[in-house]
C-alpha cells in the first residue's frame, strides 16, 4: 500500500484536525514543563495548513509536505514554528521526486525531518524535546523501510510513542523546562507528543 499525492493531502488534513482536537492536552503537556502555549501555537499552524491543503490539487508527496512546513513556519512563528516547519519542508524535499509515499519514502521523510530539527535546533537525543520522539520514529523506519506502509507506521507510530515515554524521565536541556532541573522528571515534552499524535493520525488514516 502507498500513498498518491492526494492521499498524503487527506491525511494531513486528518493530521491538522487530530492536533486542533488535542490542543488541551498540548497546552497542558506545556504548562506542565513550559509556558503553555504549545498547544495553541500548534493549533494556529495546523489552521494554517488546511487554508493551504483544503484548495490544493497537489502534483506531488513532496509538494504537500513542503506546504506544510511552510504554513507552519509562517503562522506559528517562534521556535517550533521554525522547528515544524523543518520537519515537513526537510522531510518533503527528502521525497522530491517519488509519486507515491511508501515506506521507504516514509523513511527518507522522517531521517530528514530529525536532522534537520537537529541542525536547525542543535538540540540531540536526550534533551528532553520533539527530537525523542522523532529519533527513534526515523529509526524504525529505516529498519521497516521494507515493509508495506501500515505495518512500518504501525512500527514507527510505536516507537515515537515509546520515545515520547522515555522523555518523561528526561532532564531538559532546551527551552524553559531548562530551568526546572529534576522538577521536570514525570511529565514527557509537549513537541514530542505532538509528534507522536501525527504519527499516530498517519496511521489510523492508512488503516482507515
Ligand atoms: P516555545 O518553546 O517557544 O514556547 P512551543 O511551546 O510551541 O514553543 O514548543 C515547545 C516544544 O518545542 C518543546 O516541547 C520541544 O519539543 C520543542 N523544542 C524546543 N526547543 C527545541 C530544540 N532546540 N530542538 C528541538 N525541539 C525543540
Ligand atoms: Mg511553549
Ligand atoms: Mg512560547
Amino acid at each position: 500500500m502507498e500513498l498518491k499525492p492526494n492521499q498524503v493531502r487527506l491525511m494531513m488534513l486528518q493530521v491538522a484536525d487530530a492536533i486542533i482536537v488535542a490542543e488541551p492536552m498540548l497546552s497542558q503537556a506545556d504548562r506542565d514543563l513550559g509556558d503553555g502555549d504549545h498547544g495553541l501555537g500548534m493549533k494556529r499552524g495546523m489552521e494554517a495548513v488546511k487554508a493551504q491543503l483544503e484548495p490544493m490539487e497537489p502534483a506531488s508527496v513532496e509538494q504537500v509536505f513542503v506546504a506544510t512546513g511552510t504554513a507552519m513556519m509562517t503562522s506559528m512563528g517562534g521556535a517550533s514554528g521554525a522547528l515544524f516547519g523543518t520537519v515537513y519542508r526537510a522531510g518533503g524535499k527528502a521525497v522530491t521526486g517519488r509519486e507515491v509515499l511508501d515506506a521507504e519514502g516514509l523513511a527518507l521523510f522522517l531521517q530528514a525531518a530529525l536532522e534537520g530539527v537537529m541542525k536547525r535546533g542543535g538540540a540531540k537525543p536526550g534533551d528532553k524535546t520533539m527530537i525523542d520522539a522523532l529519533a527513534p520514529a526515523a529509526d524504525k523506519a529505516k529498519e521497516v523501510s521494507g515493509q508495506p506502509l501500515v505495518e512500518a507506521l504501525t512500527a514507527v507510530a510505536a516507537a515515537a510513542e515509546a520515545g515520547k515515554e522515555a522523555s518523561k524521565a528526561m532532564i531538559a536541556q532546551f527551552g524553559r523546562a531548562k530551568t526546572l532541573g529534576e522538577a521536570c522528571i514525570g511529565f514527557p515534552d509537549a513537541g514530542a507528543l505532538s509528534v507522536t499524535i501525527m504519527l499516530q493520525t498517519m496511521l489510523a488514516f492508512v488503516k482507515a
